[in-house]
Parts: C-alpha cells; structure tokens; sequence
C-alpha cells in the first residue's frame, strides 16, 4: 500500500499509518474549521482543543500525577541538553552518567552552567553496556543525576534505573520515549525529542515536577528557556509548534485505541526479539551490545569487517530497505526499530540478512 519502505532510520523516523491517513484526511479543511492545522492561530479554539487533548491524552498514556506539568518546547532535544542545567543546577552542581553518544553531549553542554560530575562511564568497552548504578559516590548537594535512558546511537537502554540515593533523577528518553510503561514518579524530570517514537520534529516533550521549577534563575537566562516560562503559559507563551503537537496528539490517541503503553511494549519486544534470535545465532553478524542492556528500539550490529558492512548496507538498499548505516563511531549497521516499524519490517529484515549470510559463506 502506498509503495512505502520499511524505514529503519534513527529519527526521524516512521509513523503509525493510520495516523497518517487520518493526517491526509484532516488536510485541508481540519473538521469543519475551513483550514490546514499548519494555517490555524494557536490562541483559536479549535486548536486550543488539539492542544488540550494531547496534553491529556499523554496524561492518560503515561499515567503522569497531577503534580507534574506538560510541557511542549521547540527546539528538539539539543535545547534540552542546556535547559536541564539552567533550570535545575541551583547548587550548581550535577551528576551524570555517561553511556554513549548522547549522554556526552549532554555533560558538555551542561559544564557550562556548573560542575558536572561523571559518576559513571561505560566508555572502557566503547559503550556498550550500562553501568552498574546501585552504589554510587553521588555528593551530598548535587541537584540532580542525569541518565540518557535509550542511547539512540549505542544501542543500550536502563532496565534497572540508577539508585540516586534520593537525588533527582533527569532522563533524556528522547529514542524510547512511549516505547514501555513508565513510572514517572521516579523522576524530577523526563525530556524526549518526538521525531523518533512520536511524530515530526520540532519539539520535545518535558515532563517536569511542579516543585522543581524555579524562577530565580541567572536573570540572563532567555525567556525561552525557562521551564516556568512554558508552565505558566501552559506552553503557549509564544507560538508553539503547532503541527507537532497536532501530529503527536493523533499519536497518543492512537497509543490509547490499541492498549497503551503495556501492548506498546508486547509488541515492542516481540519485534525486537525477531531480530536479536537472529544475530545470536548468525555466524556473521553480531549485536553490539551486552544481551542484559540491549535496546527495544535501536540494534546495532557489525560483521567485524568494514568492507563486508559496507557492502551489506549497500545490499539492504537495493533490496527496499531504507537508513540501515550505522553511526561511525559504532560503524557497521543500526536497525531503528521504534514503535511504529511493524513486526513485518523486522521480519523482512531478519530474511534479507539471512539471505545476504547465505550467499557470504
Ligand atoms: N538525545 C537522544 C537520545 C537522541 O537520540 C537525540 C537525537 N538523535 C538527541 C538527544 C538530540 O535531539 P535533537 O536532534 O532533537 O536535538
């Protein structure tokens, strides 16, 4: 239908296709209102009621307590990175654990508003696992610990989050944001980027607790990236990213019709699991990661030889699949599958990559 690819690309990446077609539907005239919701006012009605409905329904998804805000912010997940620390290092000082690519973005940017204080590292084995974090030497006046829950590039996720000794715990879940139920009462605060496991890009969702956010900031912190600023406007201080919010609310509704975040995560690991039997028992290719730390959403493999990946990745295209190249600094391929791939595409995957091993014995 429609001739579209499997798309295994690390964000952005696919959508549901009901959604889309619903999208398609509502494109010119959005329910009786005569215009594209690209073309609407944000302070209208009729997308104030888009816009309240998929604050709720994230609400209702997530199972989030009346004592959290909602927050739609542009600017990705990249402004995050300096938002966490300008908002919430009030003793200036913080905690992070580094596992992989995005984690290390986020202490630079961090390091510039405080002291930052790796208490982890998985960089000895290239990433490749999640630290043990049930002990660690967290100081007395840190303000919060930092963790990157899905590292998008290395292929880890936390299934045990760390013990932050009654710190607050920020996580960056931009790459499994929706991907598995969620106990947001273990966090002071949740960031994800939408474009990978929710909709288009533009934005990123915060998920802050109302204790944490403050107004005595450096009085030269930009209005924008004030936490309060969004939360007392109720993320309409300025205009917001409309079509975002519109594109993620269908999703969230979508997430709802079919069970929610625990059948998110049935078919999550299901999907996952067709792919990972088959690298455990190639000869060829091999996972990246430490079985235990393996992620739902992000599977990088190699072959251990660079010309053969290269050669596998140019194969894949031919065969229809779009976006397998894995990142340079894990090299051969990265298989994103997040929740909108379907059970087919990794299964089509997984015979592609069995053929391809067949005919390079
Ligand atoms: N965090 C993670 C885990 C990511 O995967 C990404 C993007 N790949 C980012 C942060 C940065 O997001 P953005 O591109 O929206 O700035």
């Amino acid at each position: 239908k429609y001739g579209r690819t499997f798309n295994f690309s690390a964000g952005p990446a696919m959508m549901p296709e009901p959604v889309l077609e619903e999208i398609r539907d509502e494109m010119m005239n959005y329910r009786g209102s005569g215009m594209c919701v690209m073309e609407m006012s944000h302070r209208s009605k009729v997308f104030q009621q888009i816009a309240d409905e998929a604050q709720a329904d994230l609400r209702k998804l997530m199972n989030i307590p009346d004592n959290y805000k909602v927050l739609f912010i542009q600017g990705g997940g990249t402004l995050q990175f300096a938002m966490v620390a300008m908002n919430l290092m009030k003793n200036g000082k913080a905690c992070y654990v580094e596992t992989g690519a995005w984690s290390k973005k986020a202490i630079a940017e961090a390091k510039k508003y405080g002291e930052v204080q790796v208490v982890a590292s998985s960089a000895d084995k290239n990433f490749s696992y999640i630290p043990d974090c049930s002990d660690l030497d967290i100081p007395e006046d840190a303000d919060y610990v930092y963790i990157c829950e899905n590292e998008t590039i290395n292929g880890t996720t936390w299934n045990k989050l760390p013990n932050t000794k009654g710190h607050i715990l920020v996580s960056d879940q931009s790459s499994m944001f929706l991907s598995r139920p969620c106990n947001v009462a273990d966090y002071g605060l949740i960031w994800a980027g939408v474009q990978k496991n929710v909709g288009p890009a533009g934005m990123a969702v915060v998920i802050i607790r109302e204790d944490l956010i403050r107004d005595d900031l450096d009085p030269k912190t930009p209005i924008y990236m004030k936490y309060k600023t969004h939360a007392d406007n109720d993320s309409m201080y300025n205009t917001p990213n409309c079509w975002a919010i519109y594109c993620c609310g269908k999703v969230f509704k979508y997430l709802l019709s079919i069970g929610g975040l625990e059948e998110m995560e049935k078919r999550n690991i299901a999907k996952a699991q067709v792919i990972y039997d088959f690298l455990d028992s190639s000869k060829l290719f091999k996972g990246a990661v430490v079985p235990q730390d393996r992620s739902l959403m992000n599977i990088p493999f190699v072959t251990g030889d660079k010309e053969l990946d290269a050669a596998v990745v140019a194969a894949s295209k031919e065969a229809g699949f779009d976006n397998l190249k894995g990142h340079k600094s894990v090299g051969g391929l990265r298989a994103s599958v997040y929740n909108a791939m379907p059970i087919e595409g990794a299964q089509a995957l997984v015979d592609f990559l069995t053929k391809f091993e067949a005919e390079h014995k």
